[in-house]
This record gives C-alpha cells, structure tokens and sequence, in this order.
C-alpha cells in the first residue's frame, strides 16, 4: 500500500499539474479505488479531469497532449519521472526518489489559475490556501479572517485593506478615480468584507509598530503566499502602502519569494512630488519604495489621480495605470470581466495600462 505520504506527495503533485481538479477531496476519491493495485505516471496524469463522470474516461494521451499544446502540463515531469510507481513494496530508494521528486517537483511556483464557468459565468480560479490573520478575529462574527483574498477576477490572490482608510495618498474630488472607487463600494462595503479588511488593518498596523512586528508580518505573508505556489500576487486589491515601514516590509517579502511576480498598484508616488511634506517624511518614503521599485520580480505601478489622465511616469518605476471611459487596453472588460490568460500588469512592467472605468 501507499503510504500516507506518498499518497500526500501525489495528492500535492495532482493538484500541480491539473488545473481542473476541484480539490483534495477529489484526488482522494480518484486515489482511494486505486491503492491496491499499481499505476502508472500516465494514470497519475489522469487525475481529476474535468467532471466526477468525465474522469471514468480511460487516460487520455491526446488530453496530454492538448495539454501540452496550451502550455498547462510541462514536458519536463513526463520525461523525468519514472514510469509507474510500485504498490505494496518497502520504502525503497528508488521509490523514495521518485515521491521526493514529485514533492520537489510539486513546490515549484507555477501559473496555477484556471477559468472555470459557473452558472454560465465566467470565472478565475486558484489555489487558495486557508491562512487566517494571527491572533485577530472579526469584530462583526467574532470568528478568525482569512489573511488573503481571492478577488474573482484575477489570476493571483492579493491582499486587502480598507480603503480610504489605508490610502495616505489618496486624492479626492471631481474626476477624480479615488472619489469614485471600485473598492468604496459594491461588495466591498459588505459588513463581512469591510470588518475583515478592517481585522487585517489592525494587525498590519500593530505589526509595523516593532522589529519583532516586521518579523511576524515578513514570516506571516511570505508563508501564505507561498502555501498558494502561485506564480502571480497582486498586493493591494483594496487600500494602499500607509507608511514606509509597510513598504518595507513588503519588500522583505518579494525578497524572501524571488519566484513570485508582484504588482501592487500605488499612488504613494505623489509624496515625492507633492508640497507640504517634511524633507524627512519624503525621502523615508522615496527610499523604501524605490527599493521595493528595483526588486526584478515586483511591478510597483503609479495609478492615476483623475479619469481619463495619462498614466504618471515615475523614474525607477514600473510603467503607470490610469482608468478611462474609452481606448483602455486592459482586455477584461472584453473576456466576461477577468484577466483570462492575460497577465500583462505584472509580465510586461514597460507598458502602461489603462483600466475600463468601474
Ligand atoms: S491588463 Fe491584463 S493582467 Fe492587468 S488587469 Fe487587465 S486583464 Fe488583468
């Protein structure tokens, strides 16, 4: 028989390489009828296509194959892996081997989203890794909140605070795209929501009040995002950078995850620019965000203060992002609202973005 670690190897590996699979519960059913018998690395491929029904289909090479065409399985494991993992066999070398190179294999950092439909909707999905705010709970339920966010639209999950409130550089007005924001209204300002990005604040803030706070902070999310092993993260889906020590500390997270592409979208630039701020303030500011701009797996963009503004330019900076009523080049609002296979605000950090107007 399998052994529970193995059978946890290839559960891990399953969930890798098949982006149609639901969840764990799945490759544990798919695994369970199976334990008694060998199979093969071209069975394993087999696990948790599509539909419960679907996957009583006998392996499918031309499945594989189509795969292979869409970029979604890399060649590299078929060829490296050996063929069929034996059952009911001592832990041998070789058999050790073989499940330690799929654990290594398994915690590569991937493009793991996939689209999905539901209820005739299009959505993105993605691993979703339950890690919860350290030692906070929600003041609306009292019960403990999620420490990452898993906005439907994108291919990464990202990290949310309340808005307005975590925004220091937030600019109001008329035409202005902070008097109008997505993140001020509609879902967001659920009680559910709102007490949870309040729940996450509070830490945030407690933890940039020491070393040992950083510390939390640093370790906290660089696990998190790394138990997703997703190749994309958005910092901030709502809210902004509030302080330099934050900045900081974000930092020291795309540091420790040098595998991991960032995009964190901010309009912390205008402290550089703007009157009425300190020497002191401005360049504490200037020097944090110019690192957490230099780190080669980080897309820090400069948003826009108005609608319909060109996107700012901030040297040392990934290109900026504005929002516009018409000629926006984001491709969601033309693909049922969600990114699909475009990945442009964190691949390609020389082009500006322009957003469909909320
Ligand atoms: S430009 Fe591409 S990656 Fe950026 S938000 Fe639009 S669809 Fe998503």
């Amino acid at each position: 028989m399998l052994t529970s670690s193995d059978c946890g190897a290839l559960i891990v590996f399953a969930l890798n390489r098949h982006r149609n699979l639901a969840a764990i519960s799945d490759v544990e059913l798919w695994l369970n009828p199976r334990l008694n018998r060998p199979f093969t690395l071209d069975a394993t491929l087999t696990i948790g296509y599509g539909a419960p029904h679907q996957r009583k289909r006998p392996a499918a090479t031309n499945r594989r194959g189509a795969d292979h065409k869409r970029g979604l399985i890399s060649p590299v494991t078929t060829n490296t892996l050996p063929s069929q993992l034996p059952i009911g066999a001592p832990l041998s070398e070789e058999r050790a081997a073989w499940v330690n190179s799929i654990a290594s294999l398994s915690a590569r950092f991937a493009d793991r989203a996939r689209v999905t439909t539901k209820d005739g909707s299009l959505k993105m999905a993605k691993p979703y890794p339950r890690v919860y705010v350290p030692g906070i709970v929600s003041k609306l339920t009292g019960t403990p909140v999620l420490l990452l966010s898993d906005a439907s639209k994108m291919p990464s999950l990202s990290f949310s605070l309340p808005a307005g409130a975590s925004c220091p550089w937030a600019l109001y007005g008329e035409g202005t795209i902070c008097g109008d924001c997505y993140a001020q209204k509609g879902r967001y300002v659920m009680p559910n929501v709102a007490a949870a990005q309040q729940a996450r604040y509070e830490w945030v803030r407690r933890c940039m009040r020491s070393p040992e706070g950083i510390a939390e902070f640093v370790s906290v999310m660089t696990d998190a995002i790394s138990r997703a092993r997703n190749l994309y993260f958005r910092g901030h889906d709502s809210g902004d950078m509030f302080s330099p020590a934050y900045v900081r500390a974000w930092a020291a997270v795309c540091r420790a995850l040098p595998d991991v592409r960032f995009w964190f979208p901010s309009r912390a630039w205008r402290v550089l620019t703007i009157k009425g701020v300190s020497d002191h303030t401005r360049s504490e500011w200037a020097l944090a965000l110019s690192d957490l701009a230099s780190l080669p797996n980080v897309a820090l963009r400069p948003s826009a203060l108005f609608f319909n503004a060109p996107a700012p330019r901030i040297p040392g900076w990934a290109a900026g992002t504005t929002a516009a009523d018409e000629g926006f080049n984001c491709p969601a609002p033309t693909q049922g609202n969600i990114c699909g296979s475009c990945r442009v605000c964190w691949d390609q950090p020389n082009t500006e973005v322009s957003y469909h107007r909320h």
